[in-house]
């Protein structure tokens, strides 16, 4: 039989599993301060309550690249005008 605390620690580790299958984030297709855009990791689909974007975890993962590649670039731009000046 399994003691208390074994069992709390399996529904423990159901709870993590399921945020890491869903969560909920900050679009990145439209401003917002709140998250409310839905990643469904296990169905491969997203969708936001804000803008109505309705797309895959792959087109996702691709935009929070594109995203991250221009800041990078915004950071370059920056550094070299830093340098001129
Ligand atoms: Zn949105």
């Amino acid at each position: 039989m399994r003691s208390l605390l074994q069992r709390l620690l399996m529904v423990l580790a159901r709870w993590r599993n399921r945020d890491i299958d869903y969560m909920r984030v900050l679009c990145p297709w439209h401003k917002e301060y709140t998250g409310s855009c839905h990643v469904d990791y296990r169905r491969g689909c997203v969708f936001c309550f804000g803008c109505g974007k309705d797309t895959t975890v792959e087109e996702y993962r691709r935009k929070l690249d594109e995203i991250r590649r221009s800041r990078e670039q915004e950071v370059r731009d920056v550094r070299a005008t830093t340098d001129v000046a």
